[in-house]
Parts: C-alpha cells; sequence; structure tokens
C-alpha cells in the first residue's frame, strides 16, 4: 500500500473538526466524521496501526454516545486489540474503559469489571473528563454500589455519578 502523506493530513483535520462538533454537542454529525477519518486512517495505516486504533476509538465513544452499542463494541475492540500489543499503556485502558462502559449500559456488570480490571497497573478513572494518567487499581476508589467503576476522587465519582453512572448503576454482590 503507497503511504498518502496528504491523505494522512486529511484525517488528521477530520479528526480535529470532529473534536469541534463534540464540543457543540452534533452527535450524529460526530459519528460520520470519525466514519469518513476512520476510513483515511485504514487506507493510509492499515488497519492494525496506532492512527487507526485512534480512529476506532474515537467512532467506539460516539457510538456509544449514540447508544449504538453493539457497533461501539465491535470497534472499540479493534482498539483494544491494537493498543494492547503497541501502546501507548494509556490509550489500551482507555479504549477498555470506553468498552467498559458500553458493558454498563448493557447491564453486563461482570464484564465491566473485568474489562477494568484486565491489567490491574494500568487503569484510567471512570470518570470520562479525568485528566488523562494511569493509575494501579490499588489507588482508586470503586462504586459501592455496583463495585464495578473505578475513580481516582469523591470529585470524579461525584461527578461521573451525575452525567453518567447513574443511569446504569445497580447493587450487584460481586
Ligand atoms: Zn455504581
Ligand atoms: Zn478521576
Amino acid at each position: 500500500m503507497n503511504f498518502n502523506p496528504f491523505g494522512a493530513l486529511d484525517a488528521a483535520t477530520l479528526s480535529h473538526e470532529t473534536v469541534l462538533r463534540t464540543e457543540a454537542g452534533d452527535d450524529e454529525d460526530s459519528e460520520q466524521r470519525h466514519r469518513q477519518a476512520l476510513e483515511l486512517k485504514v487506507a493510509n495505516f492499515g488497519t492494525d496501526s496506532v492512527n487507526t486504533a485512534f480512529s476506532y476509538n474515537a467512532l467506539g465513544e460516539a457510538l456509544l454516545r449514540n447508544d449504538k452499542l453493539a457497533e461501539a463494541e465491535e470497534v472499540l475492540i479493534k482498539a483494544i486489540v491494537i493498543r494492547e500489543v503497541k501502546g501507548p499503556a494509556f490509550d489500551a485502558a482507555v479504549s477498555r474503559e470506553n468498552l467498559a462502559c458500553v458493558c454498563e449500559a448493557q447491564g453486563r456488570w461482570a464484564q465491566a469489571k473485568d474489562m477494568r480490571t484486565r491489567n490491574r497497573e494500568n487503569m484510567v478513572c471512570s470518570h470520562y473528563k479525568c485528566p488523562g494518567t494511569t493509575f494501579l487499581m490499588d489507588e482508586l476508589k470503586k462504586c459501592s454500589l455496583c463495585k464495578a467503576t473505578y475513580y481516582c476522587s469523591i470529585k470524579c465519582q461525584v461527578t461521573d455519578w451525575k452525567a453518567r453512572h447513574k443511569r446504569f448503576c445497580t447493587p450487584t454482590e460481586v
């Protein structure tokens, strides 16, 4: 396959525009733009590059926001497979967290927990907007009801509860 730097540039521009659109809250449009960006990434970098993994993850996030959970799971698994081999560890943890959110939305609590704790030395906070870093599992507090979400602070837990988690959380015996 020929490497086309202009195609790569288009993909980068498209991703940036997508971020701006997402901030504006236009979810359907954002999903379409992530699909286009992914096509360009696959054409330029192939199906197993970290650049392509970025777009699999971004499309997965858009699909999750749009409640297209089965397709979100499909593309997030692709992102995880690449990122767990090629890194960085933080990106792999972000994609595992996103897939755990898909499981949560489907009531698959054991799988949500398994996905988050699959690498206990590299986890992210379950609050989506937590400033990015990885944590050891022991550094995080888990939700006392579902026992499947993990937070770096009470502040992140409260914010995520209001913004997202309270819609899904159910007490479990796990
Ligand atoms: Zn919970
Ligand atoms: Zn946090």
